[in-house]
């Protein structure tokens, strides 16, 4: 199986990306960004459990994804590997990500960091905002709210899979398809070693 996390702040690109990834190398993609507003769009007890934290942009609760990402593991059972989107977003969320692979005898593979400045997140937010319904881009206080977080929190992910050396960062501005060529040419490596 071939794991790969692609990891960055809001508004790095991860979604734009992650469905060429997808396509290109045969994942399943998993986004607990995703899961999550489909609970809320269906209303199950989940989705109106993370509603209102979720408007705030703050983390929903570590266990609340855990267990929504171990369901999602389970139900591919078929997959090739999976593209993880959005998750792991703490330390305590990386180490439950890495024991649910560890018990499938599968591991990460490579994390991929989309590197953006503050300045251009925010720009792309607010833009987005104007036009997606998602209730976390309305405004600007709560996208600094949802960067505070990434920094306080989700930051330190990286150093959680630099110790394994899983690690590159990718510069995550300028134009989409070259973008997308530097995170192909990081996999491709990580596919095919002789060839480096
Ligand atoms: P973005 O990366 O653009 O902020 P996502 O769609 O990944 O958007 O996430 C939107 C919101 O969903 C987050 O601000 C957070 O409230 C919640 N969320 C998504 N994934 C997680 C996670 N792994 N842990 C905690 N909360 C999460």
């Amino acid at each position: 199986m071939f794991n790969l996390i692609l990891f960055g702040p809001p508004g790095s690109g991860k979604g734009t990306q992650s469905e060429r990834l997808i396509s290109k190398y045969g994942l399943k993609h998993l986004s607990t960004g995703d899961l999550l507003r489909s609970e809320i769009a269906r209303e199950t007890p989940l989705g109106l459990a993370v509603k209102n934290l979720m408007a705030k942009g703050e983390l929903v609760p570590d266990e609340i994804v855990i267990e929504m990402i171990n369901s999602a593991i389970d139900n591919n059972p078929a997959a090739n590997g999976f593209l993880f989107d959005g998750f792991p977003r703490t330390n305590a969320q990386a180490e439950a990500l890495d024991k649910l692979l560890s018990q499938k005898n599968t591991e990460i593979s490579i994390v991929l960091a989309l590197q953006v400045s503050d300045k251009e997140l925010v720009s792309r937010l607010v833009k987005r905002g104007q036009t997606s319904e998602r209730i976390d881009d309305r405004n600007e206080d709560i996208i600094l709210a949802r960067l505070a977080e990434y920094n306080k929190k989700t930051a330190a992910v990286a150093d959680h899979y630099k110790k394994y050396d899983k690690v590159k960062y990718i510069k995550g501005e300028g134009n989409i398809d070259d973008i997308f060529e530097r995170l192909s040419d990081e996999i491709d490596k990580k596919k095919e070693p002789r060839f480096t």
